[in-house]
């Protein structure tokens, strides 16, 4: 049977990240990726906003890989050539009882190391975005958005330069972890032996970690799927930042982003579904988006939204349950050598992808063997 140094399973952008990572620290490194193509899971049906690390708790890993990872990502996409731009949100205050959450958030954000927040009054708010409705609002500078599919391309790039490989449809099966090795078995019966393993499968992961003999159960938890539809609006866009409302439990609210092409689109609202591949975007959904985007956007005319795509978050708590962070397992918690399970990455995790990846990497090789 073949042998490896590292497999990492999964070709999102989580995936490409931890490979590059591991590859450009000298491993032979492989991914497995059972679509035929990188990138078509949760890393293509996303925001692609480079999120400035605001809202998350203080010392959690969603605070500190997306603010690290932030900085990675201007650096690596100003050294790439990777298309993006650092244009900007507003975070809107749209009644007198959420200015001091605004205070609070960014309160939040200082605590996160991210320093270049300002409160602006209704009229500084407009002066920058004149179709704009809001009590106040909170100006992050720092915010951007980025062409993800590029990103990923390029880290595939590194990844083969430093000798990595990427085999496209090669959905993984099962797994046997032993002291030794892992042995990944494929959907075809290929075996395979590594020394380590990421399973970074995103919103399978859970599924996955569960056909790893030799793990206890006891450390997969629960997947639960929330799901975010976008309408896109019809014309050029109204705003050149990004506009977010004061965010809701399960995410963000419903905000205005901007793609490279100019193209504006409104979501992700929060719809949490049984199924990982419900992606249809039910149109009726569409009225309650209205509403929403009147309170900052009171000019929205009529019939203007059209059902654009959906990204389903991999959630592993219950939809009543509290937040979790971002779960990265090693085998100091779970015991099983050379293995590392990525676990509920929802956003930020396009941000913090070069993060997550230097993160695992180094997990990995302190328990190399
Ligand atoms: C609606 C929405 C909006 C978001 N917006 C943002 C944002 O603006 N900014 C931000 O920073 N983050 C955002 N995120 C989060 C971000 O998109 C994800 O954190 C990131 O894309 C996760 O990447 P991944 O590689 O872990 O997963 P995925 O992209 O889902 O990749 C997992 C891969 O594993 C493969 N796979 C699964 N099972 C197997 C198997 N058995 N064998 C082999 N391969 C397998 C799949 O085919 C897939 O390609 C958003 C997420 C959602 C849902």
């Amino acid at each position: 049977m073949d042998r490896i140094d590292c497999v990492v399973i999964g070709a999102g952008v989580v995936g490409l990240a931890v490979a590059r990572a591991l590859a450009l620290r000298g491993r032979e490194v492989m991914v497995l990726e059972a679509a035929d193509a990188i990138g078509t899971g949760t890393s293509s049906r996303n925001s692609e906003v480079i999120h400035a690390g605001i809202y998350y708790p203080q010392g959690s890993l969603k605070a500190g890989l997306c603010v690290t990872g932030k900085a990675m990502l201007y650096d690596y996409c100003a050294a790439r050539g990777i298309d993006h731009s650092r244009c900007g949100k507003l975070l809107v205050a749209t009644s007198d009882a959420q200015v001091a959450q605004l205070q609070g958030i960014i309160s939040k954000a200082q605590a996160n190391g991210v320093h270049d927040l300002a409160l602006l009054t209704r009229e500084e708010a407009r002066a920058l975005e004149p179709q704009l409705e809001c009590v106040a609002a909170v100006h992050s500078p720092g915010t951007g958005i980025i062409d993800s599919h590029a990103l990923m391309l390029a880290l595939q790039g590194d990844l083969e330069d430093a000798g990595g490989l990427l085999a496209l449809n090669s959905p993984l099966a099962h797994a046997h972890c032993a002291s030794s090795a892992i042995t990944l078995v494929a959907n075809d019966g290929t075996e395979l032996q590594a020394g380590m393993v990421v399973n970074a499968a995103g919103l399978q992961a859970q599924a996955l970690a569960l056909r790893f003999a030799g793990l206890d159960a006891r450390w997969v938890p629960p997947s639960h799927y929330a799901k975010g539809n976008y309408f896109t609006l019809a014309g050029r866009s109204p705003f050149l930042r990004l506009i977010y409302p004061v965010p809701e439990a399960a995410g963000l609210g419903v905000h205005l982003t901007v793609d490279l092409g100019g193209q504006a689109k409104f979501g992700p609202d929060v719809q949490w579904v049984d199924s990982p591949d419900d992606l249809v975007v039910d149109a009726a959904r569409g009225e309650a988006f209205y509403a929403e985007v009147r309170k900052y956007w009171p000019a929205l005319q009529d019939g203007a939204l059209r059902p654009g795509y959906a990204g389903i978050r991999p959630k592993i708590h219950a939809p009543d349950a509290p937040a979790k962070d971002f779960l990265i397992q090693g085998p100091a918690v779970h015991g099983v050598a050379g293995l590392v399970n990525l676990f509920g990455i929802e956003s930020p995790g396009l941000t913090s992808s070069l993060a997550i990846g230097d993160c695992v990497s180094r997990l990995l090789l302190l328990s190399e063997r």
